[in-house]
């Protein structure tokens, strides 16, 4: 029997996967199933965008995970009968000034040294593809494979699938310890008692490090960063953007703006701050500061929701996965700012793992023992 801690996007992707493979696995949740990050993301899909120097080998992870994307969403989208609003229609990144072409020319010239598909546009090029943003717009980098997802209907939709499947989820359980004998894993122990399992996943995302019973070694060093996102109100007639649209960076965080269905989502504030989900006055102001340096627009639209979520960060930002030193005991956690994107990779890397016994060659080197 198979325990998963935790379900975020992470555990149920895991949990959904296992389950169409013929097992029957249980997902711990403590709270509400989805509503952890995974509620709170922007849902991008961003390899390229996202590739950054020095992060080679999580780019090529990255990249692995995004060419998952188009079947994992048509295969889930058939089992839940929930659509995504998955979008493969590319990442757009904008630049205002000189320092900002300057700076999409280097970041050009990396992407294409690792062979990533990117495209440098001038500013008419830009605003045919988005008439409505600011006349201010010098160039563009438009990388055409990004893309993003509505992640509040991919868990919800995650979640059906895994009951369907024959998955079982206890909501509302909080897994207090994991019980270790002898080097190998027993079972947990939450509020309901003592439950015996032969394998458990560690798939609680931020919270990872918190659990109960994990030593020295198998212990993930997770930390919560905190992202603050705001959602505006479109009339739902007019996307106003068609694209995901990012700022070049800005000393005050990252800025991008997402189109959905009848909202555009503003981001982000990347924040150490423990686990305070508060939503504050600074955050919003640079996030709208931000976005209304590349859409002057959006002073019209209403604020419909604020919120913060938590990116489950690890020593090196890349994840964690996959068995430990205890026997029984996997690791599926540290996604940091690229969850839902690994998601569909990561349910795959620990299937494997669980059932076949062994890791992928591609994944090894995400290990808890590379630390
Ligand atoms: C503002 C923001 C924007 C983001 N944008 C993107 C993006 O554009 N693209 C992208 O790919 N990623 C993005 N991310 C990152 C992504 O959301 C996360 O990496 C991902 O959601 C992590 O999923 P998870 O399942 O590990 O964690 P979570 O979704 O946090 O789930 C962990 C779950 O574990 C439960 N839990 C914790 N402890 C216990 C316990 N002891 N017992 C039982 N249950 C427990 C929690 O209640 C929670 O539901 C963003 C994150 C934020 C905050």
């Amino acid at each position: 029997m198979i325990a998963i801690v935790g379900g975020g996007v992470i555990g149920l992707s895991t949990g959904w996967y296992l389950a169409r493979s013929g097992e029957r696995p249980v997902i711990f949740e403590r709270g509400e199933a989805g509503r952890g990050a995974s509620w709170a993301s922007a849902g991008m899909l961003a390899p390229n965008m996202e590739a950054e120097p020095g992060e080679e080998r999580l780019t090529t992870f990255l990249l692995e995970a995004r060419r998952r994307w188009d079947k994992f969403a048509y295969e889930l989208e058939r089992a839940s009968d929930i659509s995504l609003d998955y979008r493969s229609d590319g990442i757009l990144m904008v630049a205002l000034n000189r320092d900002d072409v300057e700076y999409l020319r280097s970041h050009y010239r990396f992407q294409r040294g690792l062979g990533l598909d990117v495209e440098l546009l001038d500013s008419d090029a830009v605003h045919a593809m988005e008439p409505y943003i600011t006349a201010d717009v010098m160039a563009g980098l438009f990388s055409k494979n990004d893309g993003h997802v509505d992640c509040r209907r991919l868990v919800t939709a995650l979640k059906k699938a895994f009951i369907d499947a024959g998955g079982v989820l206890r909501e509302h359980t909080e897994v207090e310890k994991i019980v270790v004998e002898d080097g190998k894993v027993k079972g947990v122990y939450c509020s309901s008692g003592f439950q015996s399992f032969e394998k458990v996943v560690i798939a609680a995302g931020a919270w990872s490090g918190s659990i109960g019973g994990l030593t020295a070694g198998v212990k993930p060093n997770v930390r919560p960063v905190r992202g603050q996102m705001i959602a505006l109100g479109t009339s739902g007639e007019d996307a106003l953007i068609r694209h995901a649209i990012w700022g070049p960076p800005r000393n005050w965080g990252p800025t991008y703006m997402v189109p959905r269905r009848g909202r555009i989502l503003l981001g982000t504030t990347v924040e150490e701050m423990g686990f305070d989900t508060s939503v504050t006055a600074g955050g919003i102001f640079n996030i709208l500061r931000g976005c209304r340096e590349i859409a002057p627009f959006i002073s019209d639209l209403p604020i419909t929701e604020v919120w913060a979520g938590l990116r489950p960060g690890s020593e090196d930002d890349a994840p964690i996965l996959g068995p430990t030193s205890v026997e029984g005991l996997y690791m599926a956690t540290g996604h940091f700012r690229n969850g839902i994107l690994l998601a569909p990779l990561t349910a795959e890397v620990l299937t494997e793992c669980l059932i076949k016994g062994e890791m992928p060659e591609y994944a090894r080197s995400f290990t808890i023992g590379r630390f």
